[in-house]
């Protein structure tokens, strides 16, 4: 630290919930700064189980304050219940471990719907959203229509600003979908009683960061989803939507450029993804099904199955470089013990032509192969062990090859679930 930013380096469940987790144990702010509730981060601690989808991954350590910051997507209802949650657990949320920002854009009913409504008519180009209503959300904020927070504060205001969308809304989800309108005056009324119940946490988050920073404080970013969902440099249309990166939180947080000091990525010891999209090293058969069950690969928002396939070492060359890491976590490497071999996609070859370099556009990805070289797999459980030299040779050299493959230095090993089952190489 002083300032660090902690992001996906694959298609998103990296563990960066874990890790951000462990290493918030040294921060003293932790902040959100894109994506909605369509994050889930799941953290494991003395064998208790948290996920968290808008709370930020610092809220388990007393003494942490937590930033949602103006550029996510917040889903009020659904941040109170997960306050609520962690309340009753014994977490103390308060006006001074939670802060929200005044300017974040807001999610409500008409944006929910809208999404389920829409990506039913893309049929087969449809997205595989979580359908939370986050992306007609940032379609509303780019449109210069969103609510934001500060919106629910003043009632009156709300009243005139959402009685105008949702007029242009219910005329789409009526005439376009064929479906029931969004009821204004219940809308308005729940918006009443959120702005109530927010009010305490609200604020003008970037200037308390950029402050907090000035002040010596270490603050950690939080990446929500992975950096090739990042809707400008990600595997667009299939992304999500926003920038999912360390060049997210200069806008997403109010936070100088060069106020960040260091990235690191998080990417697993092979590699997933849920929903449609393009996955070079996906594995559809026997092999693939193997990883999702060691993995127990479903997704923690929605429960879905997670596409499995081999490391992809293109893939996380590419998003390591775009966002400048200085480092990199390997996750999930105690899910490949007991495999006879381990995989690795080193190169692609599309349209004939191999190549290390991650294209620019996502239609050459059509048609791409991967060329996979192979390594000897190691069979104990590793999951006990705290300390790199224990480690089967198989299991250090699968490490090594890796890391040189990617030409960053992998600063810290994942070998389980819990917050205390990690290996540090330097972090
Ligand atoms: P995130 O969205 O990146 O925070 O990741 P998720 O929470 O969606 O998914 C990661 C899953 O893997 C969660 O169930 C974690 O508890 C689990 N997990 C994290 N790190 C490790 C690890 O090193 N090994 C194993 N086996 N599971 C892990």
């Amino acid at each position: 630290m002083p300032s660090l930013s902690v992001f996906g380096a694959q298609w998103g469940d990296e563990g960066k919930g874990k890790i951000i987790d462990r290493l918030a144990a040294d921060a003293d702010v932790v902040v959100r700064y894109q994506g909605g509730a369509n994050a889930g981060h799941t953290m494991v601690v003395d064998g208790e189980k948290t996920v968290l989808h808008l709370v930020p991954c610092g809220v388990l350590h007393r003494g942490t304050k937590n930033v949602v910051a103006n550029g996510v997507a917040i889903d009020p209802v659904q941040l109170l219940e997960e306050v609520d949650a962690l309340r009753e657990r014994g977490v103390e949320v308060t006006g001074e471990s939670l802060r929200i920002s005044a300017g974040a854009h807001l999610i409500f009913e008409h944006h929910r719907r809208m999404d389920q409504l829409s990506e039913h008519w893309l049929g087969e180009g449809r997205i595989g959203t979580t359908g939370r209503g986050i992306g007609p959300a940032y379609a509303d904020k780019a449109s210069r229509v969103g609510l934001r927070v500060s919106d629910l504060l003043d009632p009156e205001r709300c009243h005139s600003r959402l009685s105008a969308v949702l007029a242009e809304k219910n005329a789409t989800i009526e005439g376009v979908h064929g479906a029931d309108p969004v009821d204004l005056a219940a809308e308005l009324e729940r918006a009443t009683a959120l702005g109530d119940r927010l009010r305490p946490f609200v604020g003008d988050t970037g200037a308390e960061l950029r402050a907090d920073y000035r002040a010596g404080k270490r603050i950690l970013f939080e990446g929500a989803q992975g950096i090739m969902l990042d809707i400008d440099h990600g595997t667009y249309p299939f992304v999500t939507s926003s920038n999912t990166g360390t060049a997210g939180i200069p806008a997403g947080a109010g936070f100088p450029p060069g106020h960040i000091d260091r990235a690191i990525g998080i990417a697993k010891a092979y590699c997933t993804r849920v929903g449609e999209g393009p996955f070079p090293s996906e594995l559809r058969g026997e092999t693939g099904d193997a990883i999702r069950a060691a993995g127990n690969e479903y997704g923690a928002t929605t429960g879905r199955p997670r596409r499995c396939g081999w490391f992809d070492a293109v893939a996380v060359r590419y998003g390591l470089s775009l966002n400048g890491a200085d480092g990199w976590v390997m996750t999930n490497l105690d899910v490949l013990s007991g495999f006879e071999e381990l995989s690795v996609a080193t190169s692609y070859v599309m349209d004939g032509e191999q190549t290390r370099e991650y294209p620019a556009h996502l239609p050459a990805l059509d048609g791409c192969e991967v060329r996979l070289e192979t390594r000897p797999g190691w069979q104990e459980d590793i999951s006990g062990l705290r300390c790199y030299e224990d480690l089967p040779a198989s299991a250090r050299s699968y490490v090594e090859w890796v890391e040189e493959l990617i030409g960053t230095p992998i600063v810290m090993l994942s070998i389980g679930p819990e917050r205390e089952q990690v290996i540090s190489r330097g972090l």
